[in-house]
């Protein structure tokens, strides 16, 4: 189970906190590291900080973007220390453990942590299902990384172990309801509809190229607040082609 929880480090400058982070998820029983663009690669002092977690390290998977990072996960999860222009679905250090813990048996989860000088970008963010952000004092709310990476993993793991502790009783009327639940795409299904949906509202005059405006952004909300299926997305495609035919038919 938590070895599909994955710990996204976007554009780390320091390797040290790499290491760090390594040694925090490891304590708490996580494994899977995934290093988008970092500044430094881990080198020796990455490896001090590690301590025991040098396995964690030796693991991480380097990509060049945070869409190549959760391409196939059906959940993302973004840090943020401070509020946003943008209000996204947040949720609470407990909530987020326990809504990764109740979603990972489905597909491949993510946590995403930010730059250590300027956080995530609002592209990246966007990226995300939910956004969570760890109570700290509001006149100094900006953890370490590493150590944010701590508080977060450590209520993943009070959320698998309650899940791992929870009576029988309610093992079985979890696995009922689950029968009744939605399958949520992964980011990849998700993101060739955002430019299917961009497409087709360029092919309608509705998107100018030149003035792009706020569409996609307010579009991009909307669609992540409702969480549309699998199925829900298929049927956008469709609607989307079925948008794309009738402009042609009329601009021809
Ligand atoms: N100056 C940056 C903070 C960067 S701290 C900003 O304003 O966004 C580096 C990273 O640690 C953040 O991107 C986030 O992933 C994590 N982090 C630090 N404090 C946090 C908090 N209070 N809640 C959630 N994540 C936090």
């Amino acid at each position: 189970m938590l070895d599909s929880v994955r710990i996204v480090l976007v554009n780390t400058s320091d390797c040290r906190n790499i290491g760090s982070a390594a040694r925090a998820m490891k304590t708490m029983g996580l494994s899977q590291l995934i290093l988008v663009d970092p500044i430094e690669m881990p080198n020796g002092q990455a490896q001090a900080l590690a301590a025991g977690a040098t396995d964690v390290l030796a693991g991480a998977k380097v990509v060049s973007t945070l869409e190549e990072a959760v391409s196939d996960c059906g959940l993302v999860i973004g840090t943020s220390a401070r509020s946003r222009t943008l209000p996204w679905p947040m949720l609470d250090p407990r909530e987020s453990g326990e809504k990764l813990i109740k979603e990972v048996s489905d597909y491949p989860v993510a946590l995403v942590f930010g730059r250590e000088s300027s956080g995530l970008t609002n592209e990246e963010l966007q990226l995300c299902h939910f956004h969570v952000q760890i109570p700290a004092n509001p006149e100094y709310s900006s953890l370490n990384l590493a150590m944010a990476v701590q508080t977060l993993s450590y209520e993943v793991r009070m959320a698998f172990l309650a899940e791992q502790q929870g009576e029988q009783q309610n093992k079985i009327a979890e696995k009922d309801s689950k029968q009744d639940e939605q399958i949520y795409p992964l980011v990849d299904e998700t993101e060739r509809m955002f430019e299917h949906f961009e497409q087709a509202l360029k092919a309608t005059g509705f998107i100018v190229p030149s003035h792009p405006g706020l569409v996609m952004t307010k579009l991009r909300r909307f669609i992540n607040r409702a969480r549309p299926d699998s199925k829900e997305v298929k049927m956008w495609r469709g609607m989307l082609s079925s948008v794309e035919k009738a402009a042609k038919r009329q601009n021809s």
